[in-house]
Parts: C-alpha cells; sequence; structure tokens
C-alpha cells in the first residue's frame, strides 16, 4: 500500500476547497451514519469475532455512540463553523475582529482495539465535521472489526477524502513519517510518546488520548451501596479493558467490609459469567497472561477463575491490597479490581498526587468539602462525583488526559475544535488614520500609547 500516494491525493482533494463547504461536511456525515445502520451486522458480526462484545454492549458503547456524535455535529455544524466576531480594541479602531475556524487539512487518526468502532469512528467524525481529509488506523488487534471499518469507509468514500488504512506497528510506522496536519492518535502512554516524537519531526500538532490507573474513591459519606453498583458496571463493562476503568478503589478503612459486601452483591446480580450477553472476553492471549499475573491467588477476595481457552477472567476482587503489589505498578486494563484504604480522606488525595495523574478518577461521598478537595486537589484528565466512567458520554464535557494521560481534548465542540485551527483576522478600515504608531517617535506620542494600552 502506497501511503504516501493516498496523502498525496488527500491533499490536492484538501485544495479544492470542496471539504469546506458545509453541505458537503453534512452529507457525508449523513452518509456515514446511514453505512453504520445499514452496516450494522457486518459491525457486530466483526466486534464479536474479536472479543465476543454482545449486540447490547456494542450498541450501547459503539455504534449509537459514533452515531450521536454524527447526529450533534450535523446539528450543530452551522454555529461551530460560523466564524465569531470578537471585541476590537481601541489601537484597531476602526476595525472589525474575527476567528475564522479552519480545518487543520489532511489528518491521520490511530484507533486502539478496546472500543474498536468508537475510539477509530469519533475522532474521524470530528474530523470530517471540521472539514479534513482523514486517514484512519484502527488497532490490528481488533482485527475484525478493523477489516469492518475498511470495508464500509474503503467501498463508500473515495480514498482521496476518506481511508482506512489497515495493520499494525510496520503500517503505523510507516504513517508516522509522512507529513500530516494532525495526528489524532489513541492508546497506550508508551506507544504515545512514539507518536509525538515522530509528530515533532514535522511539527504536526498532535492529540494523545492515553491511559493511567483512574482511581475511586469512596468516603464513609457515601451512599455505599450506589457507589458499589455504579464502580461495578463502570469497571466490568467490557471486562474491565475501558480505559476510564476504575483502576483500583481507595476506600475509608471503616466502611471497606459494608462496601465489599455491596459489591459482591451486584457482581452476582450482573451475572458477569462467560458467554454471556453483558461480559467479553479479554482481547488475546497476551493480555490474557498479563492480567492472570496481576492476580495474587493469596489476596483474592471474589472471583479469580480464568479459562485461557476462552480467554475468560471472573471479576476478580483483591484486598489488602498495597503500593508494592504487582496489580499496582501498572494499568490492569482488565477485569482485576484491587481494594485499597486510607484513615483520612486527605491521605487518599496524597496517595494519588503522588501516582502519574490518571486519565479519570471519581469519588462517592454526600460531603461538600471532600468533593470541593477532590475537585481542587488532586490533578487528572476528568471524573465523576458519585458516578463512574458516565462523564465522556457528555458531549458538553472535554474528553481528555492530563500529564502522562494524554493532551488535547474531544467530543463535541472540543473534538470539533480539536480538528480545527482558530484563525484571527483583524479587518481595518482605511480611513481615520492616527499617527502614534509611526516613526519618527516622540515623547507625547509615547504618553499617548502608555494611556491607551
Ligand atoms: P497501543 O498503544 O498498544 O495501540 C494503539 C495503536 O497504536 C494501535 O493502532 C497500534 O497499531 C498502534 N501501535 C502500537 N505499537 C506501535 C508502535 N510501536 N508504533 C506505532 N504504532 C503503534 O494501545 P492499545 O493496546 O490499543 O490500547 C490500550 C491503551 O490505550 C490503554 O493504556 C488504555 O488506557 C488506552 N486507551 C485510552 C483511551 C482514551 O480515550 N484516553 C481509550 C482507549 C484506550
Amino acid at each position: 500500500m502506497d501511503f504516501q500516494e493516498i496523502l498525496d491525493s488527500q491533499k490536492k482533494f484538501f485544495r479544492t476547497q470542496k471539504t469546506k463547504d458545509i453541505k458537503f461536511r453534512k452529507d457525508n456525515l449523513e452518509k456515514l451514519k446511514k453505512l453504520l445502520s445499514d452496516n450494522e451486522k457486518l459491525l457486530l458480526e466483526g466486534i464479536y469475532k474479536d472479543f465476543g462484545k454482545s449486540k447490547f454492549d456494542t450498541i450501547l458503547t459503539e455504534i449509537s455512540f459514533v452515531k450521536k456524535d454524527i447526529e450533534y455535529y450535523i446539528k450543530n455544524l452551522n454555529s461551530l463553523s460560523k466564524p465569531k466576531k470578537v471585541w476590537t480594541n481601541i489601537v484597531n479602531q476602526l476595525g472589525s475582529s474575527k476567528i475564522y475556524p479552519e480545518p487543520l487539512g489532511n489528518t491521520f487518526v490511530i484507533g486502539a482495539w478496546n472500543y474498536p468502532y468508537q475510539l477509530s469512528l469519533s475522532p474521524m467524525v470530528a474530523a470530517m465535521a471540521a472539514g479534513n481529509t482523514c486517514i484512519l488506523k484502527p488497532s490490528e488487534i481488533a482485527f475484525y472489526s478493523s477489516s469492518a471499518m475498511a470495508k464500509i469507509i474503503n467501498e463508500n468514500f473515495p480514498s482521496n477524502y476518506l481511508f482506512v488504512a489497515e495493520g499494525g506497528v510496520p503500517e503505523t510506522t510507516e504513517l508516522l513519517k509522512l507529513k500530516f496536519d494532525k495526528i489524532f492518535f489513541t492508546g497506550s502512554t508508551t506507544v504515545g510518546k512514539i507518536v509525538y516524537e515522530a509528530a515533532a519531526k514535522n511539527l504536526t500538532p498532535v492529540t494523545l488520548e492515553l491511559g493511567g490507573k483512574s482511581p475511586a474513591i469512596v468516603s464513609k459519606n457515601a451512599d455505599l451501596d450506589i457507589a458499589a453498583k455504579r464502580i461495578v458496571w463502570g469497571k466490568f463493562l467490557n471486562a474491565g479493558q475501558t480505559c476510564v476503568a476504575t483502576d483500583y478503589i481507595l476506600v475509608e478503612n471503616t466502611v471497606k467490609d459494608e462496601l465489599i459486601k455491596n459489591i459482591k452483591k451486584y457482581l452476582d446480580k450482573f451475572q458477569y459469567t462467560e458467554g454471556s450477553e453483558q461480559y467479553t472476553q479479554i482481547i488475546n492471549d497476551r493480555n490474557f497472561d498479563r492480567l492472570v499475573k496481576l492476580i495474587d491467588e493469596n489476596k483474592v477476595i471474589f472471583g479469580g477463575k480464568t479459562d485461557a481457552s476462552k480467554r475468560y477472567i471472573e471479576p476478580t476482587l483483591m484486598g489488602n491490597v498495597n503500593w508494592d503489589d504487582a496489580v499496582m505498578q501498572e494499568e490492569i486494563f482488565g477485569p482485576i479490581l484491587p481494594i485499597l484504604t486510607y484513615t483520612k480522606f486527605e491521605d487518599a488525595l496524597e496517595q494519588i498526587s503522588e501516582q502519574e495523574k490518571p486519565l479519570a478518577a471519581y469519588l462517592f461521598t454526600d460531603n461538600s468539602a471532600e468533593k470541593e478537595l477532590f475537585t481542587n486537589r488532586i490533578s487528572f484528565g476528568g471524573g465523576c462525583i458519585n458516578e463512574t466512567v458516565m462523564h465522556l458520554g457528555n458531549d458538553n464535557l472535554p474528553f481528555g488526559g492530563v500529564g502522562s494521560s494524554g493532551m488535547g481534548h474531544y467530543h463535541g465542540k472540543f473534538g470539533f475544535d480539536a480538528f480545527s485551527h482558530q484563525k484571527s483576522i483583524l479587518t481595518k478600515s482605511t480611513w481615520g488614520e492616527p499617527d502614534l504608531k509611526y516613526p519618527p517617535y516622540t515623547d507625547s506620542k509615547l504618553d499617548w500609547i502608555k494611556k491607551l494600552i
């Protein structure tokens, strides 16, 4: 595959100005939405073959998610792309000032495997809405999902506008050598650094959507039943293979037993059994083996059963965990939930602050002082109070990491902005010409300038 040739054709097409046309953008977004409906069976089959993800989960967290994004952009495109008039300061009178959002141009989106459709197509949709061309490289690890997207897009859109490049590290490495106007990457922090370094060679702006260990703090002031229910749902959705899943719980030690009892209740109730509608497989043998090594049998207080032939790991709770345990040395990204404790709320925040900044953080409490401390003291990409994961379902909230969990944001307006340049133009009238800024310089001109600025 000659990626340079495809990118050159996209550059040529971008220069025709067609992608900037609002009707063109809306028509193509509409077309993609229809293709997602028409090809739902293909999409469901692909992801099921990859890791047994059910129809319910795939529609909820992947296909509907992307369609919702498309609808948002179709509805809001006129206002998002409209030039915005801003106030013109006194030294620039007589004039007017406007900000023109313009597409960056030829973009490259690299997807992760864990939500293969959402994490590939949502950024691509934002790129389309902002008026760009796009080469999308989904993760080769979700092979059948990647093929489904390639089939749908490459058979229905011209490659000089949208193109799905399938492949793994060699193909991504080749693509990263090319000069794009924007690279949008979702994946691990390790590969994020490779992408950032490659982008730097061409001064290409990047959005890096990375991972990390996202904590859930459960205070003694929490509704412990709701806390357990919402943590369990967010954690075991997709078998824990969610970038914003709770990685570990930090619970006030006086309520630990009550919380664990409630968590066990919901684990039973939600029936995360092998092959069930609500549970997925571990994506591949490499990740299965990695996860199994993180389970310390002496610390398992629920679950712990595994089946390599089905790549099944039962939801597993580990108690009495401390920061030296293997499970606390890396992002878990699977159905293992370690429980750590604290005695003072500030200590819980301190433990989190000592780690790399996480992609998400959650707090369960009804205490307003704790809510305020959580919000203002620790740094994390985004999160929830008395909920997990759902913040990313609100298009009005920017989604992204900070520090080693990423840079830049997307979703809704923020996705549009991630693929746009804000071009500012000051338009001056040709009459009314104060002499102040022009030589020869004099003290009285300087006095006026001091007063005006
Ligand atoms: P990954 O970094 O291994 O792979 C991501 C993409 O990078 C894939 O398309 C892959 O082909 C490519 N890639 C892998 N190695 C490469 C290399 N050496 N050079 C160039 N490209 C390479 O990540 P993953 O396993 O697909 O996803 C898991 C990670 O992604 C977790 O850390 C998770 O937290 C994170 N994640 C973050 C978000 C988010 O929105 N912030 C979402 C999902 C996953």
